[in-house]
This record gives structure tokens, C-alpha cells and sequence, in this order.
């Protein structure tokens, strides 16, 4: 009989959130694949766990998803866990867990802490509805599009991003969005410097410029979805520029109909002006 893949959530600072189970799936096993098997070495040790390490990165997944499933096809059970918070969440492992689910072996999760939900959950932001967007692109044409691209997202936008790039960051989401939509800032969740702000994109951006926000730990951002129409503070001017070309029009001036609030007809009149040139 095959063994069975266990997707074990580990903490994401704080180690008494392992879980009872999770601790006891990670000593039952006979096999912990970690993104890092120092890191996770680490925790084991911590708890007085011995099973056997080994490494499933990034880089490694594709060729060690093989040899994972023929030792679960063998009938030795494996936890699957990442660095921190639940692994497959902007971290390694999907590729194991597709190939595990297509050699008809059982996969188990053993849920746990995530630095998404958790910083959903204190953010006071609606959670009825919200899109998780992983990491913001590091490159800014890049990230200014995706940006765009949402402005007239209606659901929480939950973001990972790195604390070096923060200023630049809630400077094109101010942009993006308008200064007065309201966010949250969470840094080092369940850690000693945890620290968590609740504001506008505007003032996030001021505190980030006037060095107010520590440059230092990992940082989750929420940003509240747009509410339809009246009273947007979007530039539409600035919204029209950065869409247009990057898909049909029609579709540029549905998003900014529905970013802005403005008439999505009279929009699309506007870009086939542009389109046409400035008129005589
Ligand atoms: N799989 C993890 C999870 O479930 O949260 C996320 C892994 S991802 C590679 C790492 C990113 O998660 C960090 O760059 C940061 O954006 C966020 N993160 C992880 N731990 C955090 C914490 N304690 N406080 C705030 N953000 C955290």
C-alpha cells in the first residue's frame, strides 16, 4: 500500500504554533522533504524530532517530485513542509503534490499558520471576499501593469512583499489606487517586533518615505477592494495611459468604467481619440 503526502503548515515566527499534529506527522513520518534542511533541521531539533531530511527547493522540485513518489508508491509516509507558514503558498511543493494526486496517492493537509491569513484576519479589512496576489513583481513596469490591472478589483488584495522594496511599492499602489484607499501593514506577524498599521495607502506611503517603518523583517500588505464608482480619487488620465495598448480597448474602458466611475462609453470615446491623435 502507498504511503500518504502530508502538506504540514509550520510557524511563521512564533514555534508555539506548531500544532499538536503537525508535530506528531513530522516525528511519525519517515520522510520530512523541507525547502530548507538547515532551517527545518532546526525546528526538528527543537522538538526533539529525528526523521530523516531532505531537500525539495525551487530548483530541485521538478527531478525530486520522481523520487518522492516512488518512495510514497513504496509505502514510506512524507510531510511536506516549506521554510514557514503552509508550504505551496508562495513556496515549493505544488509539483509534488500534483504528481502525488495523478499516482493516486492520498494527500493530507495539516493546516496551520500562514502569514495570508493571518494578517487577513487582524486587518480589519472586509474577509468575505479577497484575492491572496503573492509577491508584487520586483520590476516596476511589471508591477506598475499588474497594478493597473487591479485597480478595479473589487475584493481584499492580500500582498507579499519584501520590506527593501516597501517605499517603491506603496508608492505605485498609492498611485494605482488613490491615497485614500485604506490598507494595512503587517510586519513580522507572531514575532517580538510585530508590528501592524491600519491607514490610508497615502499615509502608509508617508510613514514608509519618512522612515517611520522599520526597514528590517517580512511584511505582508492588505489593501481594501475598490468600492464601485462614486467618489474615486483614481487618476483616470493615468489609468487610460497605463492600460491602453495592453489589451483591447473595449476591456481597458470596462476596468476604468468600473475603477473610476466614470461612463464606460465616454471612455472608450476618449481612447479612439487618443488613438486617432490630438484632433485639429
Ligand atoms: N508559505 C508562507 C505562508 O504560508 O505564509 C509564505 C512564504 S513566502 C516565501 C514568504 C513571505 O511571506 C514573506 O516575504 C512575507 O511577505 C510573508 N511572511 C512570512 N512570514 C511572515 C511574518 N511573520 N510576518 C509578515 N509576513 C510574513
Amino acid at each position: 500500500m502507498s504511503g500518504t503526502l502530508y502538506v504540514v503548515a509550520t510557524p511563521i515566527g512564533n514555534l508555539d504554533d506548531l500544532s499538536p499534529r503537525a508535530r506528531q506527522t513530522l516525528a511519525d513520518v519517515d520522510l520530512v522533504a523541507a525547502e530548507d534542511t538547515r532551517h527545518t533541521g532546526r525546528l526538528l531539533s527543537h522538538f526533539g524530532i529525528k526523521t530523516r531530511l531532505l531537500a525539495l527547493h525551487e530548483h530541485n522540485e521538478k527531478e525530486r517530485a520522481k523520487k518522492l513518489i516512488d518512495e510514497l508508491l513504496e509505502g514510506r509516509s512524507i510531510a511536506l513542509v516549506s521554510d514557514a507558514g503552509t508550504p505551496l503558498i508562495s513556496d515549493p511543493g505544488y509539483r509534488v503534490v500534483h504528481a502525488a494526486r495523478e499516482a493516486g496517492i492520498t494527500v493530507t493537509p495539516v493546516p496551520g499558520p500562514s502569514a495570508m491569513t493571518a494578517a487577513l484576519s487582524v486587518s480589519g479589512l472586509p474577509t468575505d471576499r479577497f484575492c491572496f496576489e503573492g509577491f508584487l513583481p520586483a520590476k516596476k513596469k511589471a508591477r506598475r501593469d499588474l497594478l493597473a490591472r487591479l485597480s478595479a478589483e473589487t475584493r481584499t488584495l492580500v500582498f507579499y512583499e519584501s520590506i527593501h522594496r516597501i517605499c517603491e511599492s506603496l508608492a505605485d499602489l498609492e498611485k494605482a489606487f488613490g491615497p485614500d484607499r485604506p490598507a494595512f501593514f503587517a510586519r513580522e506577524l507572531t514575532k517580538v517586533h510585530e508590528e501592524c498599521i491600519g491607514a490610508t495607502l497615502g499615509q502608509l506611503r508617508q510613514h514608509a518615505d519618512s522612515g517611520e517603518i522599520v526597514q528590517k523583517g517580512e511584511v505582508v500588505l492588505v489593501v481594501s477592494g475598490t468600492e464601485i464608482a462614486a467618489g474615486s480619487t483614481i487618476d483616470v488620465d493615468w489609468l487610460l495611459d497605463e492600460l491602453a495598448g495592453k489589451m483591447p480597448d473595449k476591456e481597458v474602458a470596462r476596468i476604468v468604467a468600473m475603477a473610476t466611475g466614470e461612463k464606460r462609453n465616454k471612455l472608450y470615446k476618449r481612447l479612439l481619440e487618443r488613438a486617432s491623435g490630438p484632433s485639429k
